[in-house]
């Protein structure tokens, strides 16, 4: 069975029981401030079992892509060493939303793996949460009781708290879970020792293959559980583990997940993969085939290595994979890159994103491969260097403090430092790297730490109502609220019942504004700062002091955002639209959304382009944008859109962006903008006013950054450049011509400039005759030591050489005071610096003293500076005396 098929088949079959079949949510977790990236299948649907929103349908299923490189699941450092964790992998599951329960989901598992793949019943075995006397659960009963007629008692192993019982977080759904375990071991290995005894070992042929968690608890900030009002189910299965088991291999990499890609490595590297588990090069190849699936899929959903946040991880990853082909395939030029198409075509039926993007994924890769090549050969150079610094010093070991410092600048892994090293016959500080390592950690979990209360929860609703399309200010109810204290002091977080508060998303700001209570006679008002979504809930984010009391008491709130502000940001946000199709009519069709950000004061715009854009281009575009205004083109709105309909109407969706069956469309005129979008806009185009480019440049690789600006603003910038004119006009005296009147004065001083060349050139020339009528002689050699006038210390210099020039075996000293800075130079000859052992530098260093400076140079000719002219002429007298 080729994966492609047991993918099918898995959905097949859960379609076949009623269930829904969706998409993969992006790689890249949004609106979800405790995730960063999706790691398993049921980020995307924490919503429902939170109670905060409704499921499509109460029975789903899907494959998700999943990260683990980071927070709760970081499988990072175990790929490419083991052969069944990777960094992005694929995870099938099926859902209940307070449907079935336990039942159902053990036995369709069950029939699913058995009947339809066909794997060995006597090879399976599966985990039951044995309770937990300190949190109060009991011994998954259930789950034992409808086991233990499937697989027989002794194939049922008990698992505890760690293993068997599922949390999403600190707080929230909860609830125990059962595990199948899978043992892909020869017959022969199976004889001698039973594969219950391998479970949960830590054996690469007895591994997990699918956790079914089954939510029944709520677990509460103060450590408590309740019990949840629906039950659910929520499991997930490793699709290329399960791979591994129908198709018989004893590593995922042996599947066909993986193959196509390994035979192209192979290709590269003209080395062949021999599959062992502990050499280097095959390590290597297990590394680079799988991360180049998640770097690949992570900016196809619209990431991009950078240094911040996800960027970062992504850069990291990468960079591992380039590190790990460097040192034990050979790779010294991009490559990585050179993996994106068979990638692509592999997985162009699941996850089209990645086929559509090729190109541009394939060149943010080898830009960034190529880079970190320059940097890997540096940190090598950089390691060469202090190694032999330690063999010259007598060292015998690399200090934990650069050890670190090679893995967080360089990328080079305490390993491979610690390889190098023992090349050399040094070794690492292991102790002190592992703490440096620890310090950082501290560091980035102390910047992290926020406490988050529980939610205090005053009136029932199904779901929130955004208002905002249509109105700025709402009679509302308060829902619940909660205490969030982090690095910004103590924050109240509100969710209302209905508002008309945007919440922060696709690039639009949240809005700001306030609610109003009735407490007794009077008005109070709660300031809100800002407004972010936490997966489906807006939340209201006040800074205020001391809410409790009112919260507490009141529930009826009018709530009402600042309307200017929201005018401005929706200027900027329509604005953004017509920049976007003006740069598609302009720059071409691959120019694609990458980030953006619409805020009252200005917008900037992201997109996949590969050139700078043009003074020309950037014209041709500000002037289609204006036009855009001046028409006037009415805002086309249409609400709940089905998907099919809105690509049909060809809406420019974004790559990475989650979109529900149903979608908002925003149109300005069919033929020019249409646009899959949930912020809000102009009623028409006519209120943008004016539009202004204010810079454009690069982000990244591939990425171009346009900054704009609208309306008030942009008139404002126009004033302040004519303002500016205006008094330049005014130092110039109001001239007609002002272009012309500067480059008067620009050929004016360049003639100047010439002009003095030519009187300090004479200048010198005179100073130079003057000197040659005060040689004197001693010792039999020509000496001039005297003070004069030059304009720089490079005139001195080369009056010095001219003198020379015209006499051989000249000592000199020359002394100026060049606009306060005492100068000297001193010239030797030859058979001085021979006979006598003298050194210009030696000798200007002892003048320099009484000038309060210091200098040096060649034995033959130096110069020194120094901040007392009135030691001039003490340094001269010396220096006669010394040429004596
Ligand atoms: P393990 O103990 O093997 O790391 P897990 O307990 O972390 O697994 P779950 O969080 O229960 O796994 O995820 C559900 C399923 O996803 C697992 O049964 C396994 O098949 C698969 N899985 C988990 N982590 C990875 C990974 N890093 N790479 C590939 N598959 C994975
Ligand atoms: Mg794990």
């Amino acid at each position: 069975m080729t994966s492609s098929e047991i993918r099918q088949h898995f959905l097949d079959f859960f379609q076949s029981k009623n269930h829904l079949i969706v998409q993969s949510a992006p790689l890249v977790a949004k609106n979800d401030p405790t995730l960063m990236f999706n790691n398993s299948g049921m980020a995307q649907f924490k919503d429902f079992f939170l109670g905060n929103g409704t499921p499509p349908a109460k029975r789903v299923a899907d494959t998700q892509k999943c990260l683990r490189v980071s927070g709760k699941h970081n499988d990072l450092e175990d790929v490419g060493f083991d052969t069944y964790h990777h960094t992005m992998f694929e995870m099938l599951g099926n859902w209940s939303f307070g449907d079935y329960f336990k039942k159902e989901a053990i036995t369709w598992a069950w029939e699913l793996l058995t009947e339809v793949y066909k794997l060995p019943k006597d090879r399976l075995y599966v985990s039951v949460f044995e309770g937990d006397t300190k949190d109060n659960v009991s011994f998954d009963q259930e789950a034992w009781d409808l086991w233990k007629p499937i697989v027989g008692e002794d194939r049922i192993i008990l698992g505890n708290k760690k293993d068997n019982f599922w949390e999403m977080g600190d707080t929230g759904p909860c609830g125990p879970c059962s595990e199948i375990h899978v043992d892909l071991r020869p017959q022969s290995e199976v004889e001698l020792k039973p594969g219950k005894q391998l479970v949960n070992a830590d054996h690469p042929q007895v591994v997990e293959i699918w956790n079914l968690v089954f939510m029944q608890f709520n677990r509460k900030a103060d450590g408590s559980l309740d019990p949840l009002p629906a039950r659910h189910v929520d499991t997930g299965m490793g699709f290329e583990r399960l791979c591994m088991a129908i198709q018989s291999k004893l590593s995922n990499y042996d599947t066909d997940v993986f193959t196509h890609t390994i035979k192209v490595i192979e290709e590269l590297s003209g080395i062949s993969y021999k599959g062992s588990q502990r050499d280097y090069p095959d390590v290597a190849m297990r590394v680079i085939a799988d991360h180049i699936r998640a770097v690949s899929f992570a900016i196809a959903d619209g990431l991009v290595p950078s240094n911040a946040r996800a960027g970062y991880v992504i850069r990291r990853i990468l960079r591992r994979a380039v590190r790990y082909g460097y040192s034990y395939l050979g790779f010294t030029e991009p490559f990585m890159t050179k993996l994106v198409p068979t990638l692509a075509m592999q997985f162009a039926d699941v996850f089209p994103e990645l086929n559509a993007q090729r190109d541009f994924v394939a060149t943010v890769i080898r830009e960034e491969e190529a880079s970190f090549l320059r940097t890997l050969e540096n940190g090598l150079k950089l390691l060469d260097k202090i190694t032999s610094d330690l063999a010259q010093s007598g060292g015998k070991e690399i200090d934990g403090e650069t050890v670190f410092e090679l893995n967080d600048t360089f990328g080079f892994p305490s390993d491979l430092t610690a390889l190098i090293a023992r090349e050399k016959g040094l070794s690492i500080d292991e102790a002190g790297f592992q703490k440096a390592l620890q310090q950082q950690k501290e560091r980035s979990r102390k910047d992290a730490t926020s406490a988050t209360g529980d939610w205090t929860e005053l009136t029932d609703i199904d779901g929130v109502e955004f208002v905002g399309y249509d109105q700025t200010e709402a009679e509302a109810r308060i829902a619940k609220y909660r205490k969030v204290q982090n690095k910004q002091g103590t924050q109240y977080q509100i969710v209302l019942d209905r508002t008309p508060f945007y919440a922060e998303s696709g690039g639009q700001i949240g809005d700001t504004g306030s609610l109003e209570l009735r407490v007794g006679d009077e008005t109070v008002l709660i300031r809100i700062a800002d407004t972010k979504k936490e997966n489906d809930l807006i939340i209201h984010i006040s800074n205020d002091k001391n809410l409790e009391e009112i919260l507490d008491n009141h529930t009826a709130v009018f709530a009402k955002i600042d309307t200017n502000r929201r005018v401005a940001i929706e200027d900027n946000h329509s604005a953004t639209h017509l920049l976007h199709a003006a740069l598609r009519e302009v720059l071409g069709k691959h120019v694609g959304q990458k980030g953006s950000y619409v805020g009252p004061d200005a917008l900037r715009f992201d997109f996949s382009h590969f050139a700078k854009v043009t003074d020309d281009e950037l014209a041709k575009v500000e002037r289609i944008v204006n036009e855009k205004i001046r028409e006037n083109i009415q805002l086309n709105e249409r609400r709940n859109v089905p998907i099919d309909e809105a690509r049909s109407l060809g809406a420019m969706a974004l790559f990475g962006e989650k979109y529900g069956d149903f979608v908002r469309v925003i149109t300005f005129d069919p033929n020019y903008s249409v646009e899959l979008c949930g912020g809000t806009h102009v009623p028409a185009t006519g209120q943008i006013g004016l539009f202004k480019f204010t810079s454009e440049g690069s982000v990244s690789t591939g990425i171009r950054r346009i900054e704009a600006v609208t309306a008030e603003k942009a008139l404002a910038l126009l004033n302040e450049q004519q303002a500016t004119l205006d008094q330049l006009k005014e130092l110039l005296k109001a001239p007609k011509d002002v272009l012309k009147a500067v480059q008067n004065l620009m050929d004016e001083r360049h003639q100047l400039q010439k002009k003095i060349e030519v009187l300090e050139a004479e200048k010198l020339q005179k100073v130079k005759a003057d000197l040659l009528t005060k040689v004197y002689s001693a010792n039999g050699h020509f000496v001039i030591v005297e003070r004069i006038e030059v304009p720089s210390a490079d005139a001195l210099k080369q009056l010095a050489y001219d003198l020379k020039a015209k006499l051989d075996n000249l000592a000199l000293v020359l002394g100026s005071d060049i606009n306060g800075k005492p100068q000297l130079a001193v010239m030797l000859p030859d058979d001085l610096i021979k006979t006598k052992n003298l050194h210009a530098g030696t000798l200007v260093k002892e003048l320099a003293k009484e000038i309060r400076g210091g200098g040096g140079g060649q034995p033959f000719f130096a110069t020194a500076g120094g901040t007392d002219a009135t030691g001039l002429d003490r340094a001269l007298a010396k220096g006669r005396e010394l040429l004596q």
